[in-house]
């Protein structure tokens, strides 16, 4: 007897081929699937509205309070190819007996499902092709790096990632200081500032501020920084057939923690600083409440290569959306010392032009 236990199993995405029953994957740049055997194509009923919904954040708070995603379940999934069974966190696997897609369509109660993705742009022949071109660009790279198969080894994921938007209104007290010239004792004529005690109150809008919901270990912090969220799109489980995503594990509670770290640190404080104006400015107490604040869950596409070189392993970075690469690489320590020669030899050389110059004009 299955008592109080929900024996409906979550549906999961159909991604077989229509042709040959292989599996489809989603083709970067595209809005269709393809098998990855015959090349069939399947093209994804693409959602209309807008891109991302984010969602009161009291609400969800309400509802969930004290429930932490750490606590729930997987998703239950059965293969299409070969019906083994496989319980998943991930939004998106692969099958371990058959390498099957399996994206449920679902996720169970206490999860966020994602609002909006970035679809990968880039495909892995583009991601290598990136690859190549910035290991050509590394002057003090190994050699060896030329020979890294780049196409064969990335693996394609998507970064969960977290966006609030909200107003801040903080409270303030601190001081304005108007400068004027005061005549000292000596005659010297020196500006001073004159103290005014102030007090006030300012608003701060954030506007889809991103915080990571999963720190994936690979130093994927160079990447988010510089995402290009104007191509996100609403969100479809399509877009991750054949291609690993995995479930967020910072909170909601704790991402908007670090939002209002972030938010915290700097923009409120300068705007604190503008508000209070003067010549020169100090600031007192403050205190800031948020209003209006909504949140919602973004996937972001990611190539990820891992490479041996110089007896270590390597990580590099492609963004899927813009091909912009972030890595590590072992350097050549022969040419490294020739460059910083190179470097030295073009200072030395500048220097005695600039000498001989002084002498000839000295002359
Ligand atoms: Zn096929
Ligand atoms: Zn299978």
């Amino acid at each position: 007897m299955t008592t109080g236990e929900n024996s409906e199993q979550p549906a999961i995405l159909e991604l077989s081929c229509p042709t040959c029953a292989s599996q489809l994957r989603f083709a970067p740049g595209t809005t269709h699937l393809t098998c990855v055997r015959c090349g069939t194509t399947s093209a994804i009923e693409v959602r209309t509205g807008p891109a991302l919904v984010e969602q009161p954040y009291d609400e969800w708070e309400r509802d969930n309070a004290g429930r932490q995603v750490s606590s729930l379940g997987g998703v239950v999934m059965t293969c299409e190819g070969c019906h083994a069974t496989t319980e998943s966190a991930a939004l998106a696997s692969i099958c371990q007996f058959c390498r099957g897609h399996l994206v449920p369509v679902a996720q169970p109660d206490g999860v966020v499902p994602p609002s909006g993705v970035l679809p990968f742009l880039i495909d892995r022949r583009r991601a290598a092709d990136a690859f190549v071109a910035w290991v050509t660009d590394q002057e003090v790279g190994l050699d060896e790096l030329k020979n890294v198969n780049a196409a064969e080894s990335f693996t394609s994921t998507y970064l969960p990632l977290w966006t609030f938007s909200a107003t801040a209104t903080t409270a303030y007290e601190g001081q304005r200081g108007i400068r004027k010239a005061v005549r000292l004792d000596d005659g010297r004529v020196e500006l001073r500032a004159d103290w005014h005690d102030v007090s006030g109150s300012v608003d701060t809008p954030i506007t889809s501020h991103v915080v990571e919901g999963r720190d994936l270990g690979i130093g994927q912090s160079r990447i988010v920084r510089k995402l290009d969220l104007t191509a996100t799109v609403p969100f479809q489980p399509e877009y991750l057939a054949g291609h690993t995503a995995t479930r967020y594990d910072v909170d909601p509670a704790a991402a908007f923690d670090e939002v209002r770290r972030k938010v915290e640190k700097k923009r409120i404080r300068n705007d604190v600083r503008d508000d209070i104006g003067g010549d020169e400015t100090r600031i007192g107490s403050t205190t800031t409440t948020y209003s209006h604040v909504r949140f919602a869950l973004l996937l972001a596409p990611l190539w990820v290569l891992t490479y041996v070189a110089a007896g270590k392993t390597w990580m590099v970075l492609v963004d899927g959306q813009t091909g912009q690469v972030e890595g590590e690489y072992p350097v050549d320590r022969v040419k490294f010392t020739l460059l910083v020669f190179k470097w030295i030899a073009v200072f030395v050389l500048g220097f005695c032009a600039f000498i001989w110059l002084l002498d000839k004009l000295n002359l």
